[in-house]
């Protein structure tokens, strides 16, 4: 199974990248903002109460996104690998990642940091608001606090990777088919053997 972590700040491209991974690796894309908004429009209490904090731009409890993805995982047995998008935000969330993806056989192969200065950032999502109708996306003040609590609180998940050896960062700045092609570079160095990637690789030694 191939394992993605997809990291970086609010508005670094990783919701960009990760539809052009999902068609690549025929990965499915598990993005915990995207799940929690999904509560919000079907009205679920769980989604009433993670909107409050959402939309102050700040993180949801650990044990709720947990929840999700532990839901996910489930409902996706199946799946070549996931794209992890948005999650792990916390030291506790990566932790907990670990433990439900042995529970089934498997584990991150890589995390790819994008780096995108603080006034890209805000830059960016003040032109995403334009369009997207996320609430955080609105202002300035709003876009700096997700931010900040990128620094402060999830920027240390890079140390968990990094001690493990998983943790590659890219410049999140430039074209995008050449960021893209950054990250596939990375994807591809983590990539499982397959008994037909093993064969190709003989071959072409033969050749
Ligand atoms: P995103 O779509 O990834 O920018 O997430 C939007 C908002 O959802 C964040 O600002 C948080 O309030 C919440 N959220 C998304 N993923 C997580 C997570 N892994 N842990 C805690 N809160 C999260």
């Amino acid at each position: 199974m191939l394992n993605i972590v997809l990291f970086g700040p609010p508005g670094a491209g990783k919701g960009t990248q990760s539809q052009k991974l999902i068609a690549r690796y025929n990965l499915v894309h598990l993005s915990t903002g995207d799940l929690l908004r999904a509560q919000i429009t079907q009205g679920t209490e769980l989604g009433l109460r993670a909107k409050r904090l959402m939309d102050e731009g700040l993180l949801v409890p650990d044990e709720v996104v947990i929840g999700m993805i532990d839901s996910a995982l489930q409902a996706n047995k199946q799946a070549a690998g996931f794209i992890f998008d948005g999650f792990p935000r916390t030291v506790p969330q990566a932790q907990s990642l670990d433990e439900l993806l042995a529970q089934h056989n498997t584990n991150v192969s890589c995390m790819v940091a994008l780096e995108v200065a603080e006034e890209e950032l805000v830059k960016r999502l003040l032109e995403r608001g334009k369009t997207s109708g996320r609430p955080d996306d609105q202002n300035e003040e709003k876009i700096r606090k997700r931010v900040t609590v990128y620094n402060t609180e999830t920027a240390q998940v890079a140390g968990y990777y990094a001690q493990q050896n998983k943790f590659h960062a890219l410049n999140g700045i430039g074209a995008i088919e050449d960021i893209f092609g950054q990250i596939c570079r990375i994807i591809d160095q983590h990539q499982p053997a397959t008994p037909e990637s093993s064969r190709q690789a003989t071959d072409e030694v033969k050749a």
